[in-house]
């Protein structure tokens, strides 16, 4: 920050004096002075996380440092209007059970879809079939608290940046999230690459084959029409993926990708081997990405990472087909832990760590 050290005490005892940090133990040191450890109060100051996705929607109750209150989710509805007063109905009755009203600091939202920066307008968001849609300004009158809306790859990368564990992140990494859709938010040289309008990161619609399944984008052979939860089900299920078949059969194919994962771990040889082939064209995909970027490691989150031991290897075989160079086919597949929601922590950080991060990336 290239400040001296008066300015930092000044600063910290005003934090100190406002109680976003507080004094803890005194540590240990070698010589001179022991040195009094600082901490940021995350407890009692709570956030709101959305996940809105293509099958489901889920709103979780946490604190700044994303441990979980209160969890619930429910279908989504396509139309925004009904989306906002259902969401503005349950958060209200969230925060009224937990007493959580005066302390909740806003709502995160994270969208399966390309978000303008400043106005938060929902550009395109392919599987909902919204184009230019605007709900954070309805939200935020719904439940009187500011609203931060972000597409969910990119959120998670934000996540990864400012909450990432100390020494598993770096300036150069791309998050892969894999859910009902598949997309990814780039970090290059510390800085989040958003594009010349707001849309960069969209490798989900990447061609890997024109004949291929049908996207929920409409075109043939997305890289997420092989690898997203609901290309694993239908290649399971031996259906073909069409926007049709999403909406129509969301509730009347109650599998989930849990489901399957189960079902392969109880034997199902197709649950396996369907699991696996997304494991495969997961790597391909990933290939293309390492090549075109060169970071130092790709991050995947969603459920999928709940299979790694039975897809890493069929990831790192995709890679190796693909990648150019030998370092490329080297770069680190970092899978979140299981039970994580790496989506609603993205979320999670829209809010909280902008009080926190450095201004190059708030
Ligand atoms: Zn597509």
């Amino acid at each position: 920050m290239n400040i001296g050290r008066g300015v930092v005490t000044s600063i910290i005892q005003e934090l100190i004096g406002e109680g976003t940090i507080y004094e803890g133990a005194t540590g240990h040191a070698a010589r001179g002075r022991r040195p009094t450890m600082l901490y940021v109060r995350t407890q009692d100051r709570l956030v709101v996380a959305v996940d809105i996705r293509f099958s489901r929607t889920f709103i979780m109750l946490s604190d700044f440092a994303g441990t979980q209150i209160a969890l619930e989710s429910f279908d989504t509805n396509f139309a925004p209007d009904l989306l906002v007063a259902e969401l503005g109905e349950r958060i209200n009755r969230l925060l009224a059970s937990h007493g959580a009203r005066g302390r909740c600091e806003g709502v995160g939202v994270v969208v399966p879809g390309m978000v303008e920066r400043m106005s938060g307008r929902i550009l395109s968001a392919p599987q909902l079939g919204w184009r230019d849609v605007d709900i954070r300004s309805a939200l935020a009158d719904e439940i009187e608290l500011p609203v931060s809306i972000e597409n969910a790859p990119l959120a998670c990368a934000l996540a990864q940046m400012w909450l990432g564990q100390r020494g598993n992140s770096s300036d150069n990494f791309v998050y892969v999230t894999v859910s009902d859709g598949v997309g990814a938010g780039i970090v290059l040289n510390g800085q989040l690459i958003r594009g010349a309008s707001d849309s960069a990161g969209e490798f989900g619609h990447n061609p890997i084959d024109r004949n291929g399944p049908q996207c929920l984008c409409g075109a043939h052979g997305c890289w997420e029409a092989y690898t997203s939860n609901q290309a694993t089900l239908s290649r399971y299920l031996g259906r073909e993926l069409t926007p049709m078949w999403g909406q129509s059969t969301r509730q009347a194919v109650p599998l989930t990708i849990e489901d399957l994962i189960s079902r392969a771990r109880g034997g199902d040889v197709r649950a396996a081997g369907a699991i696996e082939a997304t494991g495969h064209y997961l790597g391909v995909g990933i290939a293309g990405i390492v090549n075109a970027l060169n970071p130092s490691q790709v991050f995947l989150g969603g459920e999928i990472t709940g299979a790694w031991d039975m897809i890493e290897s069929a990831v790192r075989e995709g890679i190796l087909e693909r990648a150019l160079t030998r370092a490329a086919a080297a770069t680190p597949v970092v899978p979140e832990q299981m039970g994580g929601y790496p989506r609603l922590r993205g979320a999670t950080a829209l809010v909280a760590a902008p009080h926190f991060a450095a201004p190059r990336v708030a």
